[in-house]
């Protein structure tokens, strides 16, 4: 065991002045050797003996005392630890961690501010484990799924996949809007809006003899087996705008191609993308890959 101690503090223990001490260092009276931050060692038998010399009894070893045991092992300070929060909404790197907080994404996007949103604010939120902050703002919903900001990020975090994952922790019943009821319709009927087949066909025909007038020999092809493109339908044109169809059949027709409208899942708009069900989303996805397999489509036409 040893004893640390400054020259200052033995001076004043033992009533002498403090160049006695340090003469008595040098000299080798109190035979003690330097250590850090001007402090001094000598043997915890050195200092009894010293004790001794002066009537005193030597200072119980304990806190602040100026004993130094090699033996203990000395109290470590507890680091300081942050608050984790749990997290359940960024636990893929690409889904925030790696975000440098630039702020390019909120410059790109076209609906930053509304509301206070911003897609570098989710971002921040979600890596620091705001999920039930960032479930209450609900800023997801605004999003338009343009993935402006997505493109524009240094760092390529998947906003979007993020502002998808937001929306599927939503209750279904909770979805705002008529999205979840157009899933429903969709996966139930066919179509967003929930067409009837015989609805639509009547229609096709009607707007096809129509065209015909304009451009001979015009018929809507319907599940024709080997067209070359497969073209889906937005359900709000046959429902509220069915002559923009039009536009499209003039090209094909003026350019030769060879397409074709499948009478069934013919709804062209995943709403199972935008509400965050991935489970509709694959499904209704999964009906367009059957259509192009039925009638041996090569390519796809989207309307969105
Ligand atoms: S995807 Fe959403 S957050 Fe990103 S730019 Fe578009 S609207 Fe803004
Ligand atoms: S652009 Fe990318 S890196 Fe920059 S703040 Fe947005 S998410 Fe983070």
């Amino acid at each position: 065991m040893k004893y640390e101690f400054r020259v200052s503090e033995l001076a004043e223990e033992f009533g002498v002045h403090r160049n006695t001490i340090r003469n008595w260092i040098r000299s080798g009276a109190i035979p003690a050797t330097e250590g850090p931050g001007r402090r001094y060692l000598m043997e915890w038998a050195d200092y009894e003996e010293l004790c001794r010399k002066f009537g005193k009894t030597p200072i119980k070893p304990g806190r602040g005392s100026g004993f130094y045991d090699e033996d203990v092992v000395e109290e470590k300070p507890v680091p300081i630890q942050l608050y984790r929060r749990e997290r359940t909404i960024a636990t893929d790197p690409q889904l925030a961690d790696v975000c440098l907080t630039c702020g390019t994404c909120s410059s790109a996007c076209p609906i930053s501010g509304v509301d206070g949103m911003g897609p570098r604010k989710i971002i921040r939120m979600a890596a620091l484990g705001m999920d039930d902050e960032l479930k209450e703002l609900k800023w997801y919903w605004k999003c338009t799924m343009c993935a402006k900001c997505e493109e524009a990020c240094p760092m390529d975090v998947k906003i979007v996949q993020l502002m998808r994952k937001l929306r599927s922790l939503t209750p279904r019943d909770k979805v705002p809007g008529p999205i979840h009821k157009g899933v429903v319709a969709c996966l139930e009927r066919g179509n967003n809006l929930g067409i009837p087949k015989e609805d639509f066909l009547f229609l096709l025909e009607d707007l096809g003899e129509e065209l015909a007038e304009e451009l001979p020999g015009f018929k809507v092809p319907v599940d024709e087996r080997g067209a070359r493109i497969l073209v889906t339908v937005n359900s709000k044109e046959p429902f509220a705008e069915p002559d923009d169809m039009k536009w499209w059949w003039k090209i094909f027709y003026c350019a030769g191609e060879s397409w074709t409208i499948p009478s069934d899942n013919w709804e062209g708009v995943n709403w199972g993308l935008f509400s965050g069900d991935d489970e509709a989303m694959k499904t209704i996805v999964g009906r367009i890959v059957d259509n192009m397999k039925r009638l041996n489509c090569e390519a796809l036409l989207l309307p969105e």
